[in-house]
Parts: C-alpha cells; structure tokens; sequence
C-alpha cells in the first residue's frame, strides 16, 4: 500500500487516489492526482514526506517543475488505462459466462465511454 500525503491539509493518507480522512477531500483532476501521486512514499523518502507535509500544513502552495507535471500526468493516465483495460476484461468475462441467452451478443460494439 502507498502512503501519501493529502494535497490539501498535509495530513498523510491511505494511497495517492483515496479520499483523505481529515479533511475530505479527493484528487478528481488529472493534476490533483498528479501531485498525490508525487507526494507519496512511492516517490518521496520518509524525510521528504515530512517536508512536504509541513509546508501544505504552513500553507503554502505545492509547485512541481513542468517536467515533473508532465512525467506524473503521464503516469496517471496510464494508470488509468490500466483500469479501464481491467474493467474491460472484467465485462468480457463476465458476458461469456452468460452464454445460456446469447441476445445481447451484438452489443459489443457500443461502448458506454
Ligand atoms: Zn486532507
């Protein structure tokens, strides 16, 4: 499991993508998840982690490079593919199991996304 810090309130939380306990709040943008993402244990030894959670806590405001931004934007997106290819296989499977009524069959080609 990852440890991260909460972007918003510096407290630290379970896994970069969660909601944080403390304040509440989740990453929902490509960026928030992007800086949740640099800010966890994945990234950033147990010293930085305690840098980064000080300065959100003091309240001032987190900046990565553009090349950081863009190599993190990067590994969220990919992340988030391998999620919709998981999901994707989960239907699959799930569709052959229930060849009992092969109705839906031509349903394949519409994509809800
Ligand atoms: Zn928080």
């Amino acid at each position: 499991m990852t440890n991260a810090i909460c972007v918003r309130c510096g407290e630290v939380k379970w896994g970069a993508f969660t909601r944080c306990r403390s304040c509440g709040w989740q990453p929902d943008s490509e960026l928030d998840v992007a800086y949740s993402l640099a800010l966890s244990d994945h990234y950033l030894s147990e010293e930085e982690m305690e840098k980064y959670a000080k300065s959100v806590k003091s309240g001032s405001s987190l900046h990565m490079s553009q090349e950081d931004e863009t190599y993190f934007l990067q590994i969220v997106r990919n992340q988030r593919a391998v999620e919709l290819i998981k999901r994707a296989r989960g239907v699959k499977r799930k569709a052959n199991r229930s060849d009992e009524s092969d109705q839906d069959s031509s349903r394949g080609d519409s994509d809800p996304d």
